[in-house]
């Protein structure tokens, strides 16, 4: 008698996660329409990545660095897990301390990505913590919890055990405290999707709330090099108290165009404690050097150095150009849905625009109607969220010629 094969056991957390339709389903509709309509161009208003090219001073410090690689006497092996000291410390001159903002050295983790740091950054968190998240909400946060089980099930486009926190045009994007604690909440500002920004006094709202209940905040600042007035907060360590409450996240991806060369960085201070099942304290901190040294071999030597290219007085005036780009087509996008009589919200400090569909359409319909009169695509709101349906999300990545003609064949048939 023939055995049933046996197999291994799985994590079944994956089996109950959400499948995100959400980009896929537009590239199906895309498909569908140009296959219908082979004659007419498609201008994208949802491309989520950078689209200009990696600056000079990045380029240079780049070669410098492979050619240093290809000798005996300056090739490096494996280096520090946690990054290069020259990077770290060009992070805190320039990124913290003309802020006020006094952290050490080995409290700024470099890694590959934001995504990767946000995502793996859930591995300290206890297997029954209760997370918070914004809604609408860049889906990692949610996504990387349920892979490890700690969202409960899902039903109705919503987990059982996520706290959501719903931000709209009626709360001004501001999210209202929680009315039961949760062990983690997630902030992100200039935000994806809605590109609005948290004030320093909504951000000190929440760390004093973090510091009265012991909550942990993760802050995602992947956006904040898009910050242009200097009263608003970069960091979360602006606020007093939030080096006990909050890990901070930032990304060179969108600062300076490394989504292809990727390096990222966390910092998490060493006064962030939380506790183990025995009571005992526990320091984040030590946790994720351990979690780093343990799972991760570091960041490339040469991203690394172009990394510190960017803080050069060239690399931050050549970056401040292409910010400036993207910021002015955000801007041009925002004037021409004003005047079209649209409600729009972020593309300030943030390469995101959050429109609200006009007539209440929902997302979907809305993105229907631009895509089939107009062969302009953006993201429906829906998709990061229960509270993003009846908006859209568009994005300034696009060049300022083709933003241009999308918006003037929103125009013709709006
Ligand atoms: N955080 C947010 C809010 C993002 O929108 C993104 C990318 O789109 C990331 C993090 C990922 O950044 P990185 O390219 O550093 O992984």
């Amino acid at each position: 008698m023939q055995k049933e094969r046996s197999m291994p056991r799985l994590n079944s957390a994956f089996a109950g996660l959400a499948a995100n339709y959400l980009f896929s389903e537009i590239a199906a509709r895309v498909r569908a329409f140009r296959s219908e309509n082979p004659q007419k161009t498609v201008i994208s208003l949802g491309i989520g990545d950078v689209s200009r090219p990696l600056v000079p001073a990045v380029l240079e410090a780049l070669h410098k660095a492979t050619d240093e690689m290809g000798s005996a006497e300056s090739f490096r092996g494996y280096g520090p897990e946690q990054g290069y000291a020259f990077l770290r410390r060009a992070i805190l001159d320039h990124d913290f301390r003309p802020r006020g903002v006094t952290l050490d050295e080995d409290e700024v983790f470099i890694s590959d990505g934001a995504k990767s740091d946000v995502g793996n950054f859930q591995d300290l968190f206890s297997p029954d913590a209760v997370i918070a998240v914004t809604d609408p909400v860049y889906p990692v946060y949610v996504d990387s919890n349920a892979m490890s089980g700690r969202c409960g099930t899902y039903a109705g486009g919503k987990w059982s055990r996520i706290i959501y926190l719903p931000c709209t045009a009626e709360n001004g994007f501001e999210p209202d405290l929680p009315e039961r604690r949760p062990d983690v909440i997630y902030l992100c500002s200039p935000n994806n999707p809605t590109g609005t920004v948290l004030s320093k006094s909504a951000l000190r709202r929440w760390v004093d709330y973090a510091r009265r209940n012991g909550s942990l905040i993760m802050f995602d600042a992947a956006y904040e090099s898009f910050i242009t007035d200097p009263d608003q907060p970069r960091s979360i360590y602006e606020i007093e108290g939030a080096d006990e409450v909050a890990v901070e996240f930032r990304s060179f991806s969108k600062t300076a165009g490394f989504t292809g060369l990727r390096c990222a960085y966390a910092v998490v201070p060493k006064k962030l404690k939380g506790t183990a099942d025995d009571g005992g304290e526990m320091s984040l901190h030590d946790m994720w050097l351990r979690r780093q040294t343990t799972k991760y071999n570091g960041c490339p030597y040469v991203v690394q150095r172009a990394a510190e290219a960017v803080f050069s007085t060239a690399g931050q005036a050549q970056i401040a150009h292409v910010l400036d780009i993207y910021r002015g087509t955000a801007a041009m996008m925002r004037r021409r849905l004003g005047r079209m009589g649209l409600t729009a919200f972020g593309g300030i400090h943030s390469p995101y625009v959050w429109l609200q569909t006009p007539g209440g359409m929902k997302s979907w319909e809305f993105f229907d109607l631009l895509l089939n009169k107009a062969g302009v695509v953006c993201t429906p709101g829906a998709g990061f969220g229960a509270s993003g349906e009846h908006y859209v999300r568009m994005t300034a990545f696009n060049t300022p010629e083709n933003t241009l003609a999308a918006l003037d064949r929103l125009t013709a048939v709006l």
